[in-house]
Order: structure tokens, then sequence, then C-alpha cells
């Protein structure tokens, strides 16, 4: 399947998940081209389906619009391109001038050209078929579902998280869009708790969960054990989110820098066993290879061109670009060297 992807970010990252079905949608949300939001409106449409054998254009067009419309009500820029055919049609239906079958027709046109085709596309090549999740018949009008996509459709915790985690970075992408790249996630110096802006609406830290849980393939980053987002907090399969560098410490050695301890580089998702448990990491600083795995997703995230994330770490650490990005959490890591270094107990 990662023969024919020739971005080596993203040949890694399948490298290093298993490559089942989950996994592929996760690299087709996270790394699928940006160029419009229309994979995350059809990921959630062929999510919320039964798990049938097809569907034709008319099963699918009418979903995947109304989640389109849905977004576009919220952030007009759905679209790299502004002002294109669909955009406008769907910012008349907004204002009451066009009705549901007009804009149904203009959008029927970018659909069946566009979507399908380009759904499976990721690093400059195309996910395997024996992975993908339908097959596009032009002829015939439909898609044909495969077992890999009535999998998810039939397994209620893994959909609900994979809907989630698509909202979370529909809303990732639009951020980015909306206006200048505002960094996605700010911190609120008076209550001290994280917030992403949606419209506008704040949205506390645990946003940040459906948002990280790809870039972990769905768990622990220290243990490596499951995390499932619809699961009570009591759980020990609830995702924390975890400051990899404690915010005491970081304070403490960086009072005056322009070091946000809380920005998204900090950031991870942790088990609770891990995280606050009694052999838990607590106010630790983890080992160096925690560090390390930490560096190369914030790599991934600054690599990203246009993206919210990247702009959201590198304004976190004062770094301009990847190359920068290295060398400051190298540098912020050394003081540490002395330190105890916590790491998981694997049972
Ligand atoms: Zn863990």
């Amino acid at each position: 399947m990662i023969d024919e992807i020739k971005d080596s970010v993203v040949a890694d990252y399948l490298h290093k998940s298993e490559q089942t079905p989950v996994d592929v949608t996760r690299s087709i949300l996270v790394f699928g081209k940006n160029s419009a939001t229309y994979k995350f409106a059809l990921s959630k449409t062929l999510l919320e389906m039964a798990p049938v054998s097809e569907a034709s254009y008319a099963e699918i067009g009418e979903i995947f619009l109304r989640h389109l419309v849905e977004h576009h009500k919220i952030c007009p820029h759905q679209n790299k391109r502004d002002g294109t055919d669909l955009s406008k049609a769907m910012d008349k239906y907004v204002a009451n001038n066009l009705s549901w079958n007009e804009v149904f027709g203009v959008a029927e046109k970018s659909i069946y050209n566009n979507v399908f085709d380009a759904f499976h596309n990721i690093g400059g090549g195309s996910i395997d078929k024996r992975c993908s999740l339908f097959e596009h018949d032009k002829l015939r009008k439909k898609i044909v579902l495969t077992d890999n996509l009535n999998l998810l459709q039939s397994n209620d915790t893994v959909k609900a998280d994979l809907l989630s985690e698509s909202e979370a970075r529909w809303r990732v992408v639009e951020e980015a869009w909306r206006g200048n790249l505002s960094p996605l996630m700010l911190l609120d110096e008076r209550e001290k708790l994280f917030f992403t802006t949606v419209g506008d609406h704040r949205v506390n830290l645990r946003s940040a969960v459906p948002t990280l849980m790809p870039y972990q393939f769905g768990a622990c980053f220290y243990c490596g054990c499951a995390l499932k987002e619809s699961v009570s907090s009591h759980d020990d399969e609830f995702p924390d989110v975890d400051h990899v560098l404690p915010i005491s410490l970081l304070v403490r050695e960086f009072p005056t820098e322009a070091l946000n301890p809380n920005g998204v580089w900090n950031l991870v998702l942790a088990c609770r066993r891990c995280n606050r448990g009694t052999d838990g990491k607590g106010g630790s600083i983890p080992h160096a290879r925690y560090f390390e795995r930490l560096l190369a997703r914030n790599i991934y995230f600054t690599k990203e061109h246009k993206h919210a994330m990247k702009y959201s770490v590198l304004k976190s650490l004062g770094a301009r670009n990847h190359v920068d990005v290295k060398q400051r959490m190298q540098e912020i890591y050394k003081p540490f060297s002395f330190f105890y270094k916590w790491s998981p107990r694997i049972s």
C-alpha cells in the first residue's frame, strides 16, 4: 500500500501504523489534500451509512451536501479557491435565494466529478485498492462499498471516534482558511484553560483529543495501550491530555522566554495509568525516547502546508520552520538532562 506514496512523511506514518481500515481512514483525514473540505463531508457520509454493499449517487449526494452546507454556514471557506460555483450556490441557499434542489443541482456536478476519485489520494499517490473504502462505478452512477468500509460502519465505537476525528480535522482546516491561520489552541490566562474557537464558541482542552488522536494511531503516547474517545472518564482507555514536559518545570527554566508551556507542541494523549496512576508520570520528565517521539510528531505538524496545527506549533515555540522546531526543542530538553526520567511500566 505504501509503494505508491511519494511523500516520505506520509509513507512513514503508514509504515508505523498497522494499515487497518481505521489507519487508512485516519491517513486520509490527516494527509488527504486540503484543497477542499469535500473529503470530510464524504467521510462523514460514508461512516454514517448502514453497512450496505453499494450506494447510488442520489443516496450519497443529499447527505454529503447537508454536511457541507452545515459547515458552510459557520465557515464560508470550504474550498481553496473562493467563488466556486458550489460555494456561490451555498451562499445563495443560506441567504434563502436558492432552493435545496437548485443548490443540489450545482453540487452534483462537482461531487461526482471530483470527490469520489480524489478521496483516496494522499502523499502524491493513491491508497492501494486492497485498502480502499469504496470503488467508484462511474458508468452505473454509484459507489461499491468495500469490506474495509463495512467493517468501520458496523462498529459503533470505531465509527463514533472516526466521526469525531473527521469533524475535529475539518474544523482545524477551516480555522486555517478562516483567516490568517490563527493558532488553533490558545490559552485563557485567567482560567488557565485551553480553548479553541469555533465560530464564536469556545471549546476547552478536551477538544484537542480528536485532533491529536490520529497522529498517535489511537494509542497512549507512552505505553501504546488503546485509547477510546467515547468511553467514560473513569475507564482505563480514557484519553487524558498530557503535558509532556510539566508546566511547573518549564516555567521555572524558561521564565521570560517566548515559550508557551501549554502550546500544542507539548501536548499528547496518554492513558490514565500513565498520566495519573501510582506509577504514572505525574510531574516527572519522560525518558528521552518520548521526547524524540514528540519532536517527530511536531515535525509532522510543521511540514504541513497552510495548516493551523503548523502555525500553532511554530507560534508556541517561537520557531520559524521545522529546522527551528528541532533546535528549539533540543534546547528546551537540555536543562533537564540530569533529572530523573520516567518511563511507563509495561505490564
Ligand atoms: Zn499509557
